[in-house]
């Protein structure tokens, strides 16, 4: 049953103090409460040890706290974690944690499906059922912290919204959500350290100009050329290639950030010269580099990952024009937990 009592979460540290002076309490047990809620990330209110008892279940009576549950956790047999993370509506979310030598990476959802139709992600055939709130994102990210500590024994060093979902769709959500990933109250990390990828909404990117954002920006490019990119990414016929290009110039102009392209080369779709000199002659337009990311098949054979030979192609003319490009290596694969192979597969 839908529970009537209020999300103790959606109160500001504020509303808190005040709660606890109306009801004749210290103003500090505000910002203890509030301690538990976010940097100590409590599930429920029998959690925060030092508060008393009464106040406990008076808390209790009155909130409740909508926190996630990681229902199912996968390992890679290369290390990356994948969570099934249920909503306090019974919705599902995957989040994925991703461990290198010197580095964990939590990668996590905005969206419960995907509104987007890309051709070839998983994400966009599930419907899209809602927007994620603030704290079900700093939640995915605070669970990985917990789980890099207990299994890589340090903490999370980098956040990429790449999970389930376009960020930029929910965008007043995953703003606040990072607000309170980067606040000293929450989980204090440098906006630097975090990544939002978008398939490239122009007004969006230009309201991200506008408010500041001190966070790093991805554009799932995929293609350079209008036609095809609409071919695969078919709501490219609303945001077509001109209207990405000046958004991209307004941020650069704004923020004076350079921008990171994904890019996935297919057989027979982008892997020829004209595609790669279009991809050259937009990463002139402001500074960028590339990374070509592995594609992750998803079930029916539409896509196929191109030869070695044609990223090779890729690198060299890319190079060749001072364009920087990484070729990245897929991870978790094994557990569906790679790029665009979120779905909910776990049966839960
Ligand atoms: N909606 C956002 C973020 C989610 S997708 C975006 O489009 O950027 C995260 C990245 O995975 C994007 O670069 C997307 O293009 C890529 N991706 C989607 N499906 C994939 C697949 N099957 N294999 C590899 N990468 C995929």
């Amino acid at each position: 049953m839908e529970s009537k009592k209020k999300d103790i979460r959606a109160l500001t540290k504020e509303n808190l103090r005040s709660f606890f002076e109306n009801n004749g309490d210290k103003a500090f047990r505000g910002n203890q409460v509030y301690e538990w809620l976010w940097s100590k990330s409590a599930h429920s209110f029998e959690a925060m040890t030092n508060i008393s008892l009464s106040t406990r279940q008076m808390l209790e009576e009155n909130f409740v706290i909508n926190h996630i549950e990681v229902d199912d956790m996968q390992r890679s047999n290369d290390g990356t974690v994948k969570n099934a993370v249920r909503l306090h509506d019974g919705l599902i979310v995957e989040s994925v944690l991703i461990p290198t030598d010197t580095r964990t990476t939590a990668c996590v959802s905005s969206q419960v499906g995907c509104s987007l139709d890309c051709q070839f992600c998983a994400t966009a055939r599930l419907k899209r059922m809602r927007n994620l709130n603030p704290d079900e994102i700093y939640d995915q990210v605070a669970a990985i912290n917990q789980e890099s500590l207990l299994y890589f024994n340090r903490k999370l060093s980098n956040i990429v919204f790449m999970g389930m979902g376009e960020p930029l769709m929910n965008y007043k959500n995953v703003l606040a959500s990072i607000e309170k990933i980067t606040s000293p109250e929450g989980l204090g990390m440098s906006p630097k350290r975090i990544t939002l990828s978008t398939s490239g909404v122009p007004k969006m990117i230009r309201k991200l100009a506008d408010d500041g954002v001190k966070f790093n920006l991805a554009v799932s490019l995929h293609s350079a050329i209008d036609e095809v990119r609409t071919q695969i990414m078919p709501f490219n016929v609303n945001f077509p290639l001109t209207d990405l290009k000046e958004a991209l110039e307004y941020w650069y102009e704004k923020t004076q950030r350079a921008i990171t392209y994904e890019y996935i080369v297919w057989n027979g779709i982008n892997d020829n010269k004209e595609a790669i000199r279009a991809l050259v002659k937009f990463c002139k337009y402001i500074p960028s580099k590339v990374n070509i990311i592995e594609y992750n098949p998803i079930d029916d054979g539409m896509f196929q990952q191109a030869s070695s030979k044609s990223i090779s192609d890729y690198v060299s003319i890319l190079e060749m024009n001072d364009i920087v490009v990484n070729v990245r290596r897929s991870r978790g694969k094994d557990i569906d937990a790679a790029c665009g192979q979120l779905a909910n597969k776990s049966g839960k």
